[in-house]
């Protein structure tokens, strides 16, 4: 099959769905990165620029407050708000600039927090009547605290708001284990952590009439990297809810556009198992932050003898540091570190040169 051809920018509504059409006929995945700041959405694009192949940007809600700046009052939600449209702003201004196609998400959003993706929508919607589309690609709800029909009905009516723009909606069933962003699952009922597939047909009866969605499904998968647990990784969860839901809906084969949460510390098998089954995204945290704090500490500890004042080093006591100071040096080694560590997911996803932009 011919690459699939996409035009630099950030990927939206038709576009966005047939792209993962073709991730599904070419099993390959893309990979979802979390962004905290201007230094870590540059890398990420540098990444899509390398690998040439499109890449998730997206920012959580902490992440969108730290993006914003720690000090705000996040009372009302108003500096996760801001947080994420500056994110949103920044990538779409630069992801022309780097050349490449780019996703822009939100990640999970527990009930609690729906104020927040609110106020984000709300700034999609002025964005969309001044552009004609929207600002971010797809936004993700994560209701899977809360009774299936309640995660059914909310998230329905959501996408019946973000689809007039041409939005994707991003849902979890069953839970993601491990901890994350402040959301403790470690020790969650084991039932919870596996998705079964009567509950995969319901969300999809429940929304495929109204707009595109995305299912993050409970495969054993969990957030952050552990030593191997007691919780076992049953990607096969996949590849039978997507075969119940086509036999029962007389579908085509993989009628469900799957993501995979906790990515991080997966084994290559692993992975590209699941991207058999129709996973379209995998979600990559833990592994990137460590990808960008690593080359750090390398250097912190390589040149900590001039990093004691600003004035005096081995070569001498008048010896001035400022090279040494200047965050730019070590913020750039965390930078290449992350980006090296993404394109390696590109690879492991199957994306790495399957795309001409
Ligand atoms: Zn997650």
């Amino acid at each position: 099959m011919a690459n699939l051809k996409l035009k630099p920018g950030v990927i939206t509504g038709k576009a966005l769905d047939e792209l993962f059409a073709y991730c599904k006929e070419v099993d390959c995945a893309l990979p979802a990165v979390n962004v905290i700041g201007s230094s870590s959405a540059n890398a990420a694009l540098a990444a899509a620029k390398e690998a040439k192949a499109p890449i998730i940007i997206q920012l959580s809600h902490t992440g969108s407050q730290f993006y914003a700046g720690k000090t705000l009052d996040n009372g009302q939600q108003q500096a996760s708000i801001a947080g994420s449209i500056a994110g949103a702003l920044h990538v779409r201004t630069m992801a022309k600039v780097y050349g490449v196609p780019t996703i822009l998400h939100t990640d999970h959003c527990a009930k609690k927090l729906l104020p927040w993706v609110d106020g984000v929508i709300a700034a999609g919607e002025e964005y969309f009547a001044r552009n004609g589309e929207p600002l971010f690609s797809s936004h993700m709800l994560d209701l899977s605290e809360q009774p299936l029909e309640e995660n059914i009905d909310i998230s329905r009516r959501y996408l019946e708001r973000i689809a007039k723009m041409g939005m994707t909606l991003e849902i979890e069933l069953g839970i993601t284990g491990g901890e994350e962003d402040g959301v403790d699952h470690s020790g969650a009922d084991h039932s919870k952590l596996y998705t079964s597939p009567e509950d995969v047909l319901k969300a999809y009866d429940a929304l495929h009439p109204v707009g595109n969605f995305t299912v993050a499904a409970a495969f054993g998968n969990t957030h952050g990297v552990y030593a191997p647990g007691n919780v076992k990784l049953k990607p096969p969860i996949l590849r039978d809810s997507q075969a119940y839901v086509a036999a029962q809906r007389k579908t085509g084969p993989e009628p469900v556009s799957f993501v995979f949460h906790g990515g991080s510390g997966s084994t290559e098998e692993e992975i590209r198992e699941a991207v058999s089954y129709g996973v379209v995204k995998m979600n990559i945290d833990t592994d990137t932050q460590w990808a960008f704090t690593q080359p750090i500490k390398k250097f912190m500890d390589e040149k900590s003898a001039y990093l004691q004042a600003q004035l005096g080093n081995p070569e001498g006591p008048d010896k001035p540091n400022k090279r040494y100071i200047d965050p730019r040096g070590w913020l750039h080694s965390g930078e290449k570190g992350f980006t090296t560590r993404l394109v390696k997911a590109c690879k492991d996803l199957g994306s790495f040169g399957k795309f001409d932009f």
